[in-house]
């Protein structure tokens, strides 16, 4: 059984080959280019429906009207980077289905999600998309996100491959990146994808990849995705990214979107016929598509097309738990958190998000939500009549282009002066600051990582009137947080969905526990950033020159400060992590490692706790003769763990070959190099130069290190790795 047969149902219900061999060129080429923005084309003389895409990954938006807005309402699931934040794989497949469930209720059987890039730049606008910044977390999550999606009998598809990490020029710009770190980071979570969760679907990038465009990519289709990981789906193209007929049906592509096709439809059907494509690759393709429609039940459709989604409590529950499971604590000074609702008469809602919280980013990610709730409705219901909750914005946050007099940053009218007034009368003041899908959107990057407007200057002075100020950022990706060190608490709650406000209220009174870590560090300013000065891009290249150390794998390697590490959140309870085990002190080719951990919940209130642990090569940050740089530790396993009072229990985490792992790209002309150097060609020159490219692993002492975040590292274990001189087989799994 392949991976694709356990994505969905069991195996193809029609005989595709036969179906395939029935249908005339022009048919079969017909199938590889879409109709119309959202649906491929019907061949109505062999009762070949036409099946329906929709975006995307925080909902189902289903068709769109001029103004590019859903023309019906959806669940709307927290945004990527929230997801990223639970580090719970059962929370995001549950309300992946949600949205799966409401692609069908509009007629959709392709969805175009989930999103996995990698958040390698603070200010790329589609942050908020991505999952993380790690790519072991991204594959994860990615795998747990399809799965929950093909479990509804939805394609889903997965995207963009690859390095999709900038929005400018993004439709020229190459990204220039070697394929050491494109292994090891950037195609992780597709990889993962592919060979974890069986995804029918991939949807190539608009940008180039090292020169080329990936649609045309052969290396990119044929030989990763196809041949290495055995990839039998479909692969389409971004809506509108450039293809060109011959190259991209030999790559591989299959589907151009939207339609009518350029490339692909009736141009390749010409193309077979002046001999400039052969009509296998389109059999091929037919037959793909076909297969992957059929798996899904879409060939069988009956509906009229319609879109009638139903705003029920079943998703509803779904988008709250996964908004709250989201929400990071980030700090918590003398127990400000949870309210204490004793005593609590007066209530200051300060900020932007007090009356309109960001509830997803700008672009083909956005949805029309079933309802809107504001946080000072959801505040007021939930404190009741005895609470006195005053609502002051402080400051204007620009929801458009025009709306900032002076452009991002810009002065805007403030009411600075009410809101800490305010904040004085209160027992406690909560401060709403954040983005929004003007700030933080699709199509163009942020030029800042500053809060806009006059939102800093707000809190500061919300906190000067106050100390007991909660200071709640609603942002898809890291800000820079000078007051952070002064807030109270301060939450990161980002782009939440639509049950954001009720999952902030649940956070704040303590009717739930913050479950979420940090996906990605919070650095303390841009200029720390991995990718600062390789961003956006110079002459239509975008260099990836911090190579693998991306994240937290930069911040370590340089010792720089950040404001907070990757994986850090804080809890309502105290949490024990027991003493770590490990099943076997060495691991030998083809071997596993259990790794142990007791968590005891050694506080009063229920809570969670995310183990993680990170695997450090010997000699990890620096590069040494002969050997191979590696990270000073890198995410290779995690688990979240729900614990009442009291309660305890035993985290097993798996690690595997792969686990410990670097992939060599090989020097295949070294041999010949020596040979024309002269001297002897023994083995001690030739050490350290391999002619075949994988993945490796070098024998030695590795350290495991179990703990809370990339900084809080509670346990550590050695473990003896035999490695081997062979690359690991490519069907050995990633972990
Ligand atoms: C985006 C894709 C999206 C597609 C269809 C493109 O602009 O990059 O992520 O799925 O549009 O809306």
């Amino acid at each position: 059984m392949t991976s694709q047969d356990r994505a969905a149902g069991s195996g193809p219900a029609r005989d595709i080959d036969e179906l395939v061999s029935g249908m005339t060129l022009d048919e079969k080429a017909s199938l590889t280019a879409g109709a119309d923005l959202w649906q491929t084309v019907a061949v109505p003389r062999l009762g070949i429906r036409p099946v329906k895409t929709t975006d995307g990954p925080n909902g189902a938006r289903g068709t769109t009207g001029a103004d590019h807005q859903s023309l019906t309402t959806s669940i709307c699931i927290p945004s990527g980077s929230a997801l990223g934040a639970t580090w719970d794989p059962e929370v995001v497949r549950d309300a992946a289905g949600a949205v799966a469930r409401q692609a069908k209720e509009k007629s959709a059987r392709v969805l175009l999600a989930p999103t996995v890039n990698l958040q390698r730049h603070p200010l790329w606008g589609r942050n908020f998309e991505a999952f993380s910044e790690d790519p072991f977390l991204s594959g994860k999550l990615a795998v747990a996100y399809i799965n929950g999606v093909q479990g509804e009998g939805v394609v889903a598809t997965v995207k963009h491959l690859v390095c999709n990490e900038s929005e400018h020029e993004r439709h020229t710009c190459s990204s220039e990146v070697d394929e050491r770190t494109l292994r090891e980071l950037y195609l992780l979570p597709f990889e993962m994808a592919v060979r974890e969760a069986g995804v029918l679907a991939v949807m190539t990038s608009y940008n180039r990849l090292n020169g080329r465009y990936l649609a045309d990519d052969v290396d990119m289709l044929g030989t990763v995705l196809r041949q290495d990981w055995g990839f039998e789906g479909i692969v389409m193209t971004d809506w509108w990214a450039l293809a060109s007929t011959a190259e991209a049906a030999e790559a591989g592509l299959d589907l151009e979107m939207p339609g009518p096709g350029r490339a692909f439809g009736p141009a390749l059907a010409d193309a077979v016929r002046h001999g400039r494509a052969k009509e296998s690759w389109v059999d091929e393709k037919a037959r793909r598509l076909l297969m992957v429609f059929d798996r899904v039940g879409a060939l069988d459709d009956e509906g009229d097309g319609g879109e009638r989604p139903t705003d029920n409590e079943r998703d509803r529950r779904s988008a709250r738990r996964a908004a709250v499971e989201a929400m990071v604590l980030l700090s918590n000074d003398d127990g400000l958190l949870p309210l204490a609702l004793g005593g609590l008469r007066r209530v200051a809602l300060i900020g932007p998000g007090a009356s309109e919280l960001a509830i997803m980013g700008g672009g083909s990610a956005s949805v029309r939500p079933h309802y809107r709730l504001s946080l000072a409705d959801a505040l007021g219901r939930r404190l009741g009549d005895g609470v006195e909750v005053a609502v002051e914005p402080g400051c204007v946050l620009a929801t458009g282009p025009g709306e900032e007099p002076d452009g991002p940053g810009g002065g805007v009218p403030q009411k600075v002066a009410a809101a800490a007034a305010a904040a004085a009368r209160a027992d406690v003041a909560i401060v709403v600051v954040g983005t929004n899908s003007y700030w933080e959107s699709e199509g163009y990057d942020r030029t800042s990582m500053d809060l806009p407007g006059d939102q800093v200057e707000l809190v500061e002075a919300v906190i000067r009137a106050n100390p007991r100020t909660v200071v709640v950022l609603n942002t898809g990706a890291p800000v820079t947080l000078p007051f952070a060190g002064r807030a109270g608490a301060l939450v990161q709650c980002w782009f939440g969905g639509q049950e954001l406000a009720n999952a902030i209220v649940d956070v704040l009174v303590g009717d739930a526990e913050p479950g979420g870590r940090l996906p990605v560090t919070l650095p303390e300013r841009i200029e720390h950033s991995p990718a600062f000065g390789c961003f956006p891009a110079e002459s239509s290249a975008v260099r990836y020159g911090e190579g693998l150390f991306v994240g937290y794998r930069w911040y370590e390697a340089r010792h720089l400060p950040v404001r907070f590490p990757f994986g850090h959140g804080l809890s309502y309870t105290t949490m024990s992590l027991g003493a770590a085990r490990a099943s076997a002190g060495a691991l030998g080719p083809g071997g596993k490692v259990s790794i142990e951990v007791d968590v005891e919940n050694t506080g009063a209130r229920p809570g969670s706790e995310v183990v993680q642990v990170y695997v450090a090569a010997p000699g990890g940050g620096q590069l040494s003769p002969g050997g191979r740089l590696r990270p000073a530790k890198e995410l290779k396993g995690f688990a979240k763990v729900h614990l009442g009072p009291g309660d305890k229990t035993t985290v097993r985490i798996e690690l595997n070959e792969r686990s410990f792992s670097y992939y060599d790209v090989a020097d295949p002309d070294w041999p010949t190099l020596v040979a024309r150097l002269g001297g002897p060609d023994d083995a001690a020159r030739r050490a350290g130069h391999r002619t075949q490219a994988g993945w490796y692993v070098d024998p030695g002492t590795y350290e495991v290190q179990v703990g809370r975040s990339s900084h809080d590292i509670a346990h550590r274990l050695q473990i003896d790795v035999a490695g081997g001189a062979k690359p690991l087989p490519l069907s050995s799994p990633v972990g």
